[in-house]
């Protein structure tokens, strides 16, 4: 049910849920896991795994103990698991008929807006490949001052730059409760946060860890990484076989609703950016146009003010010089410098290739 709604999925499973206390691997979970996520796929669902475990395979593999290992140590083990875990995968995954591919992440490419485009349409050109892109962090070459360290954040980060719907955290944990549920008998698990700022005030989340990197809190600051972005999350017990079905079956699990729509979510961080790279001036007709909902066609562009690129965050002035709304422009200066003042079907012969017919796409500009 939950579930229904949302066309893009990012679902990231924990280490303690692929390898067991006795470090045996947990593959029938995983052929269930697989189940579930060719299920989701079947309904034209795009889906996206963040997956730990490669420090976990690499200790099995070298058996060393997770606890005692230095970061530097960590990373070599890191390099050596993450192999072990995409053969998992790989092996796991393509009985179900999925090909995998793999993405590891750092948290300074999430960060750079340029490094963030481009790994989001790496994920688009692996959607229309029909590839299911798993991802993890780069733990070989992140230092410790510029780790993620826990997957539950990077996967709200990815969440955030594919536009996802819904992000799935699979713990071992069922959900958030209102206190510690191993020392508190009288813990409730909260089955839905409307107001995360509000409503986490009455939870005492010290002490509510799973086995992973991340406790309560990098699942917390996850959701309101999410929330931001608008999309919801759930935080469910992952341990269980199908884990996915049982979502869509019991509820039994916290789940964290958005107060934004992603347009609304866009359109705040348009607004906020704080360094526009360039102005586009453009006549009466185009203004209106704007003003009635229309997208910004090349035709009504007078002047093109500064140097910016494809994405980049630009003003929009009328022509008596006033800014009245702020965009994202889908063409870079040099572009529109060539197309404006044209009719939108002239742009791939004046340019020489195939482009989007609009300079600025209506979900890509706010009106001040
Ligand atoms: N990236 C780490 C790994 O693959 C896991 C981080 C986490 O547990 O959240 O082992």
């Amino acid at each position: 049910m939950l579930l229904k709604n949302s066309k893009i999925i990012v679902i990231k499973i924990g280490s303690s849920l692929l390898v067991d206390k006795n470090k045996r691997v947990r593959k029938k979970w995983l052929t269930s896991f697989a189940k579930d996520v060719g299920k989701l796929r079947s309904k034209n669902k795009k889906v996206i795994i963040v997956s730990s475990g490669a420090i976990a395979l690499g200790c099995k593999k070298m058996n060393y103990n997770k606890k005692n290992l230095k970061l530097d140590k960590s990373q070599a083990i890191a390099s050596i698991g993450q192999i072990e875990l995409m053969y998992l995968f790989s092996e796991i995954f393509s009985k179900c008929k999925i090909n995998i591919s793999q993405i590891l992440i750092t948290l300074e490419d999430t960060e750079e807006r340029k490094r963030s485009i481009n790994a989001k349409r790496t994920f688009e050109n692996l959607f229309k490949l029909d590839y299911l892109p798993i991802v993890n962090e780069n733990d070989t070459i992140a230092t410790s001052e510029i780790k993620y360290g826990d997957n539950d954040r990077l996967a709200s980060r990815v969440a955030q730059i594919t536009n996802a719907d819904m992000l799935i955290l699979l713990s071992d944990v069922d959900g958030l409760y209102t206190k510690n549920p191993k020392i508190f008998k009288d813990a409730k698990l909260i089955k839905k946060i409307n107001n995360l700022d509000k409503d986490i005030l009455n939870i005492n989340t010290k002490g509510l860890t799973d086995l992973g990197s991340g406790g309560m809190d990098t699942k917390i600051e996850a959701a309101k990484i999410c929330n931001l972005s608008g999309c919801n999350m759930i935080i469910a017990n992952g341990l269980y076989l199908n884990p996915i079905k049982q979502i869509e079956e019991k509820s039994h699990c916290t789940w964290f609703v958005s107060k934004i729509s992603k347009l609304q979510a866009r359109k705040k961080w348009i607004i906020s950016s704080v360094s526009p790279k360039g102005e586009l001036l453009i006549d009466d007709g185009a203004k209106k146009a704007i003003k009635s909902g229309k997208s910004l066609l090349a035709a009504g562009i007078k002047k093109v003010i500064g140097k910016f690129d494809k994405g980049d965050h630009i003003k929009i002035l009328d022509n008596k010089n006033k800014e009245f709304a702020r965009a994202l422009s889908s063409f870079s200066s040099d572009e529109i410098n060539k197309i404006m003042g044209c009719h939108s079907n002239e742009i791939q012969k004046i340019l020489g290739y195939v482009s989007k017919s609009e300079v600025v796409h209506k979900d890509d500009m706010v009106e001040l």
